[in-house]
């Protein structure tokens, strides 16, 4: 077994602190790689704070992981020793049943194993993340990253990037569409540069008045402030789709009211409580409510060429690991700016 270090939730109340674990011997098909950067995402604060339920503990969370190969099993052909290295939020699935077979491997019929507080196809080995110095995964899910781009920028890619490039490339989202992105934070600001990226005419929907600036900054054309009812009025009936990336409760009512007829909500945003939808909102104008969960393989490949062609990155706080909690409590607040990214580093 190879010796590993991160910071670990040992349950659903106590602050991450560090951690030594084991991470298994390269197999065949295995490449290994030391950690350099791995992002912050929200969905790490749900699961280890146990919000969606069914949390496995202890939790090393991390699931946008960058580094460089060490070492590469006797058959791996797609990576060598001295490659750059990605990984995002699975590191395996059944690979046989429907979805798999066409590249979706996030929809997996049996279940995909998460990157961390997940399981490895046996069903039994727990899965640990990227705050951590090294990571053994299978080839087919490992992503080649560009080298020409800032790595640090690039880990928050691996799961806010794919996240928003793959329903705005379902939708076939482009010229001539009115895009609102809802929530500024993380997934956000990747939904809106992507979307400018695409043609879109994009609107930032947002809570907080101090983020108009870099919204406009990062390509939005409209900037709504969501708490002032005459910003919001004065774009209703206006949006052929709203991606809606927001973390907690909120009135889905309200932001369907924004879309045109036809219109498509998306909900990549995972509040951990039900929401409300009254059906009206949804006939009157023939509306769509729909969700959208990362990406498969090949598309994420797909994403990070188009970033590497196009010069896309994401916006960055370099954090050392030791200042994680207060992260957490910055991001609870919306006071992200527009990821914190953990440098390895510092472990
Ligand atoms: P984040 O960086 O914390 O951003 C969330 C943003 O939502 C905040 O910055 C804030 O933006 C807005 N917001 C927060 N509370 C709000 C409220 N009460 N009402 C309205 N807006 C509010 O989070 P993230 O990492 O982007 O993740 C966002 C959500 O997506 C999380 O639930 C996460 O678990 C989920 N997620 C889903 C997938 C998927 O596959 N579908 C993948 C990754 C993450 P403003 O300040 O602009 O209002
Ligand atoms: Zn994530
Ligand atoms: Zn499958």
């Amino acid at each position: 077994m190879i010796a590993a270090k991160g910071y670990a939730a040992q349950d659903a109340h106590t602050p991450l602190a560090p951690f030594q674990f084991e991470r298994r011997e390269v197999k065949p098909h295995d490449v290994q790689f030391d950690i350099l950067y791995c992002g912050v995402c929200h969905s790490d604060l749900h699961q280890i704070r146990n919000e969606w339920g069914g949390s496995i503990f202890p939790m090393v969370p991390g699931h946008e992981i960058v580094g460089r190969v060490t070492k590469v099993g006797s058959e791996v052909t797609k990576f060598k020793a001295g490659d750059l290295a990605g990984v995002g939020c699975m590191v395996d699935s059944c690979r046989q049943c429907e979805n798999c077979r066409e590249g979706l491997e996030q929809y997996c019929l049996v279940g995909n194993s998460q990157t961390y507080n997940g399981r490895e196809q046996d069903g039994v080995t727990p899965t640990y993340g990227g705050y951590s110095n090294v990571i053994v995964v299978h080839e087919d899910f490992v992503l080649h990253v560009p080298e020409s781009l800032d790595l640090a920028a690039v880990a928050p890619l691996l799961c806010a990037g794919i996240t928003t490039y793959s329903p705005l490339r379902h939708w076939k989202v482009g010229q001539g569409h009115k895009v609102a992105v809802l929530g500024l934070g993380g997934l956000g600001h990747m939904a809106v540069k992507f979307a400018v990226a695409f043609g879109s005419e994009v609107t930032m929907l947002s809570t907080s008045p101090a983020k108009e600036a870099d919204a406009r900054r990062l390509g939005a054309h409209k900037f709504v402030l969501t708490s002032d009812p005459a910003q919001v009025k004065a774009v209703k009936g206006s949006f052929d789709f709203i991606i809606d990336t927001v973390s907690a409760p909120h009135d889905y009512n309200l932001y369907l009211s924004l879309l045109k007829t036809n219109g498509v909500h998306i909900c990549v945003g995972a509040p951990p409580t039900p929401a409300e939808i009254m059906g009206f909102s949804l006939i009157g104008g023939r509306k769509s409510i729909a969700g959208s969960g990362i990406g498969g393989i090949p598309e994420t490949q797909e994403m990070l060429d188009f970033c590497a062609e196009h010069n896309i990155v994401s916006d960055i706080e370099l954090i050392s690991i030791k200042d994680i909690q207060s992260a957490y409590d910055r991001m609870l607040k919306g006071d992200v700016r527009y990821r914190f990214v953990i440098d390895l580093k510092t472990l």
